[in-house]
């Protein structure tokens, strides 16, 4: 049998608040058994349990399984700052970049296809407003040169008429009661996802027509007489399909190696505080990409600020806790220039993930070897990237055809990068000079 040992597994860095604050209503149950499928799905992200979910609309009656190395929610999917967002965002350039008129049309309807994908999911699954809320977003820039980029990046959506509406300083202190920011470019069509909420809600809805395994590895993959099989801890799953959901990890089931360029960015949530002034809920995007994403949430608890900055290169699968602490400790002196009157609310959970970028941009996508399809390297924005590739790769597995799936496999491959120590410093290098430039957008 032709077997590939999984080299490394996902691990955790930090606590993530999001999940810390959801509730899990089932237990976790993991594989114990040797089972067969019609398909398996490896990874239960955003990627895979979309995946999962087109290919049980597609396929009713047939027998899908989800394999997850960890538990639902605990991973990158339910650690991020949770924007679903439509309109152009691209995070490894300068700036949120519009293209040529037409690669921009497609980007926004490919987003927003899988923002109702989600939504439809949202719905059907009794998702609340807080997991799931279509209430847009604001690039808020607390510079000159952020209001520069607003104004560049407001007249390109103009350009391609998409809904944008320019917030004053004034405006900008009602909505989030700080004085800190000049403007602010509004665009409605994000959603707001509470990441965690939405990962196992998600996963609960889907639990009525499919098995999900978590704490549950795949630790080799190899195919025998046209069968692939894959072996966890205490059980295995053939299957004659198999669909890689796993984001970065596909370099470690042995494919797109020296193409995938590991980001970690980092975030932390504060413990929940009284109401105060500015609106309940808000969420800005920093107007220079390389700035602090800043979100305020309100539960039954209180409010409580996500901040999330940062972006460092790194090989590894786990930054260290004194990583994590260094760059909470930066985030402090971001919320506190942004809310003096918060300085006695401390940070409650601190964390960090892991995302995958290509230097072309392009998702590490397609059938990459006889009924093994890959849905892995969201380019950073997998909430809605990630969704997209898991529905494409489900719906080429089973041999469906549509114009946007054709669009979809349209792209190159992953270009390689510079061997190392070279990519790592020069991707390092770049970032850092890109966050330094971004100054008080940080
Ligand atoms: C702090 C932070 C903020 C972010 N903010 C945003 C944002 O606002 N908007 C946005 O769009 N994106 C954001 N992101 C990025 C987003 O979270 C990712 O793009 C997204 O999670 C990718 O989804 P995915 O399903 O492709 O991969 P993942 O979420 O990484 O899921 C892959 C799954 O595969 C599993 N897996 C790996 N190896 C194995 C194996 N051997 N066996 C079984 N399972 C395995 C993993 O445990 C994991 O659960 C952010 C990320 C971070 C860290």
């Amino acid at each position: 049998m032709n077997q590939n040992v999984v080299k490394r597994l996902p691990a955790l860095s930090g606590t993530s608040g999001w999940e810390a604050i959801s509730n899990r209503s089932v237990p976790v149950q993991s594989l114990d058994d040797n089972v067969s499928a019609d398909w398996l799905i490896i990874g239960a992200g955003f990627a895979g349990l979309s995946a999962a979910r087109r290919m049980s609309q597609m396929r009713p009656g047939e027998k899908v399984i989800v394999l997850e190395a960890g538990e639902v929610a605990k991973g990158t999917s339910g650690r991020n700052s949770g924007y679903m967002i439509d309109v152009p965002h691209n995070l490894s350039s300068g700036e949120y970049s519009v293209a040529s008129e037409c690669v921009t049309a497609l980007e926004i309807a490919q987003n927003r296809f899988a923002i109702s994908f989600a939504a439809a999911a949202a719905a059907e699954y009794g998702m609340s407003k807080r997991t799931f809320d279509p209430s847009g977003k604001i690039n808020a820039a607390a510079t000159a040169r952020g209001m520069k980029l607003n104004a560049k990046y407001g007249q390109s959506l103009k350009g391609i008429n998409e809904k944008h509406q320019f917030l004053d300083t004034r405006e900008m202190q009602d909505i989030t009661g700080s004085s800190y920011y000049l403007g602010g470019l509004y665009t409605p069509g994000a959603v707001m996802i509470q990441p965690a909420d939405y990962i196992r809600g998600l996963a609960e809805g889907l639990s009525q027509k499919i098995q999900i395994f978590e704490d549950s590895p795949v630790l080799t993959l190899g195919r025998k007489d046209g069968r692939w099989i894959a072996t966890s801890r205490f059980g295995s799953v053939t299957a004659p399909k198999v669909i890689i959901c796993v984001n970065g990890h596909i370099e470690d089931f042995g494919h797109f190696r020296g193409r995938l360029m590991h980001i970690f960015t980092y975030a932390s949530m504060t413990a929940p505080f009284k109401k105060e002034a500015g609106y309940e809920t808000w969420a800005l995007l920093p107007a220079d990409p390389m700035g602090a994403t800043v979100r305020k949430i309100t539960t039954d608890q209180g409010s409580r600020i996500v901040i999330r900055t940062r972006f460092t290169y790194d090989k590894t699968v786990q930054v260290s806790d004194k990583r994590i602490a260094g760059i909470a400790l930066e985030q402090r002196h971001s919320l506190e220039a942004r809310f003096p009157h918060l300085t006695g609310v401390p940070f409650e959970f601190s964390w960090a993930g892991r995302l995958c970028l290509s230097r072309n941009h392009v998702p590490a996508f397609g059938e990459i070897e006889d009924g093994l399809y890959s849905a892995c390297c969201e380019n950073g924005l997998g909430t809605v990237k990630s969704t997209l590739a898991g529905v494409m790769a489900a719906e080429l597995a089973s041999g469906a055809q549509s114009e946007q799936l054709e669009k979809f496999m349209d792209q190159p491959k992953p270009t390689r990068l510079p061997p190392e120590p070279l990519a790592w410093l020069g991707v390092n290098a770049v970032i850092r000079l890109q966050e330094l430039r971004a100054g008080r957008e940080g």
